[in-house]
């Protein structure tokens, strides 16, 4: 699987992304490919809110000639040298007033830093501050910047769905408005593809999921003021996940919802960095936002805004690795198996405990390997470890107990202090004995 993720990561890392555009579309196009995805569309000026859909924006060329003719800035050798959103200009100008529009980082020197000007008509270039110093601050510039913003236009997003025995659903989410940025956030729409597809494997889930991959801030925005979100009950906003540094679990605002428990579960036994919630970041801004309230939480690796080559050239592929994006993948998968393993059940009759002798066959299978891994393809930290009959009983015992219909069973686990894999195991043997329901 790290190969073909690391596929996925060479194919769309060059691709030119924004809010709209073609680049959009095609990034969608490549992602169906992993699963499938629906294209939809919202047209440009469609009212949202208070927020409008922005024309659509498309650049063919950009660049800065001196007065040699030489390119001293290309759009063509980095996406991220022109401020997205760019306005169409073809004038020659001196150095101060392109000085006034070019964009670079004095500690960074040797990073193009990634900037955007999506609701000021205005226009810009990003460079290193090593190839800022080089300009000849007495030569007179050609600027040219080839874009297109068409008010007929449209914003595209894409959308997936898996219906479940609940018609409440999870929500996956990722953003994919960010050009040749690697962890913020090809990672995460990579990552989001990867999770999908074996959710789609699923066999009759508890809940419903659906998939919806967005530009930030405008996609959410615009989704939530044309769709029903109401089936809704949590989900994971999907961000900076394959690089180098820790895993990072950013809570739902809740911070102690399903989600978070089940997350919780899924970390259990790595170290990993707790970030509170709050309303600053990606998209949780506008799904927890006092309309919608649901609750959603974000697991990392490399989280926005805590390393060194967030939103410059250098967050790239030599600074992610697919490994590392298949060990959140992992942790995500995990998450969603305790969340559909978290039933409700209920004792077949309640009064006082079972006889277990009279159980046929139980003690023998107390200690097996009894409980079906959720996800058939090889994703081996799903093996269930043996447990000790011993464990087993306490589990059964506590299920006994807890099982009236209301409980559930990270509830069960939360009281007894037990190891969710055990319970969840025992509940297996009590269903299958068809003492729950
Ligand atoms: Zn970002």
């Amino acid at each position: 699987m790290e190969d073909e993720i690391k596929l996925y990561l060479n194919k769309l890392f060059p691709i030119n992304r924004s809010i709209t555009g073609r680049g959009n579309e095609k990034t969608l196009q490549i992602l169906n490919e992993i699963c499938p995805i629906e294209i939809n569309s919202i047209p440009s000026g469609t009212k949202c809110f208070d927020w409008s859909v922005p024309p659509e924006w498309n650049v063919k060329e950009a660049w800065v000639k001196n007065s040699k003719g030489e390119k001293v800035i290309d759009f063509n050798n980095s996406n991220l040298h022109l401020v997205s959103y760019s306005c169409p200009v073809n004038k020659t100008i001196d150095f101060n007033e392109l000085s006034s529009h070019l964009h670079y980082l004095k500690d960074k020197p040797n990073s193009i830093p990634y900037r955007t000007s999506y609701y000021k008509k205005n226009w810009g270039f990003c460079l290193t501050y090593e190839d800022y110093l080089n300009l000849n601050k007495n030569e007179k510039y050609q600027v040219f910047i080839d874009s297109k913003f068409n008010e007929n236009g449209k914003m595209v997003y894409g959308e997936s769905f898996k219906k479940g025995k609940s018609t409440k659903e999870i929500l996956i989410t990722s953003y994919i408005c960010h050009p040749s940025l690697a962890n913020d956030n090809l990672s995460g729409v990579i990552l989001s593809c990867f999770l999908f597809r074996e959710i789609l494997k699923l066999k009759n889930p508890k809940y419903s999921y659906r998939l919806l991959l967005v530009p930030e801030t405008i996609g959410p925005i615009s989704w939530l003021s044309k769709n029903s979100s109401k089936n809704i009950v949590g989900g994971y906003v999907i961000s900076c996940v394959a690089g180098p540094d820790s895993l990072g679990y950013k809570k739902t605002f809740l911070g102690n919802h399903e989600i978070d428990k089940a997350t919780k579960y899924a970390l259990k036994g790595k170290k990993y960095i707790k970030y509170k919630f709050e309303p600053i970041g990606s998209d949780e801004r506008q799904f927890s936002s006092p309309s919608f309230r649901i609750p959603t939480g974000t697991i990392t690796k490399s989280k926005y805004y805590e390393y060194e080559e967030y939103h410059t050239s250098l967050d790239n592929l030599n600074f992610i690795s697919s490994s590392f994006l298949k060990e959140s993948l992992d942790i995500y998968l995990k998450s969603i198996y305790y969340l559909e393993c978290n039933k409700i059940y209920k004792r077949k009759f309640g009064e006082c405990e079972f006889m277990l002798s009279k159980i046929p066959n139980l003690y023998p299978e107390i200690g097996g390997t009894i409980s079906q891994p959720l996800f058939i393809s090889n994703h081996n930290n799903f093996k269930y470890t043996k447990k000790t009959n011993g464990e087993i009983l306490d589990c059964i015992s506590w299920l006994m107990f807890g099982c009236d219909g209301v409980n559930d069973l990270f509830s069960i686990q939360k009281k007894s202090k037990l190891d969710i894999d055990s319970l969840i195991h025992a509940a297996n043997i009590l269903k299958e004995k068809k003492l729950l329901i």
